[in-house]
């Protein structure tokens, strides 16, 4: 189902209202963790921080840059739904010095492998040129923590409908060799389209994850 009922605890998009909450140069820099994250990754200019930022219905909360790769810090932006939506650094940026992008992988190799609160991560694909040798290693690389994974083919606006149904399906086969927790919708920052499936499935990974929370954490 594409659209999920409206949230009840914010009255309509779980996304709305995000606010900026810290930004991470390194482990020791991560705020300690709280409620549950979702990670968002991409290649960069692949439009991370645009579909963010329509997420999120904001202009930019998200830094949008037309230099590809310069955010490399992990951006935190906590919701009012007590959710945190996490913007890692961009990959694949070859003028990114070798050394800075060395630290940055194994930086955020640290997070995703290790962040006990992360419940699912979202990868960003430009719907043109999906699944690159960068993705698929990220994909491979993530799948033994066994936690879902939703495909944003954004960009879709500039592709026919019917080239952006072929793209989807080919990347949807791909995805289901890795796995069932794994997902792909089509997604464009310029028209919206795609807005209210994207919310409907990570609504629903917080709300396993605040389920899971609340076994392990007992009530006062
Ligand atoms: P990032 O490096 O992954 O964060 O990518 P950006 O969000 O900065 O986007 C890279 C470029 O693609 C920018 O010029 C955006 O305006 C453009 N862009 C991003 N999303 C879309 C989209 O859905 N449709 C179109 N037509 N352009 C987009």
């Amino acid at each position: 189902m594409a659209n999920g009922p409206p949230s009840a605890e914010s009255g309509g998009s779980i996304f709305e209202g995000a606010t900026y909450l810290a930004s991470a140069h390194s482990l020791r820099d991560l705020p300690l963790p709280g409620p549950p994250e979702i990670a968002f990754a991409g290649r960069s200019n692949a439009g991370k921080s645009s579909a963010l930022n329509t997420l999120v219905r904001h202009k930019r909360l998200a830094f949008t840059s037309k230099l590809p790769g310069r955010t490399q810090m992990i951006n935190f932006f906590a919701l009012r739904s007590a959710a945190v939506l996490v913007d890692l650094p961009g990959y694949g940026y070859a003028k990114v010095p070798a050394t800075v992008r060395e630290h940055w992988g194994a930086v955020v190799s640290a997070y995703l492998a290790g962040r006990t609160t992360l419940c699912g991560l979202v990868v960003i694909m430009d719907v043109r040129n999906p699944l690159t040798s960068l993705d698929e290693q990220l994909l491979r690389w993530f799948a033994p923590r066994g936690l879902p994974v939703h495909a944003l083919l954004t960009k879709s606006d500039k592709l026919s409908r019917q080239n952006a149904g072929q793209a989807l399906a080919l990347v949807r086969a791909q995805l289901a060799k890795l796995g069932p927790d794994y997902s792909v919708q089509l997604f464009s920052a310029l028209t919206r389209a795609g807005v209210a499936e994207a919310e409907s499935t990570l609504a629903a990974w917080l709300s396993s994850a605040r389920l899971a929370q609340d076994e392990v954490i007992p009530a006062p």
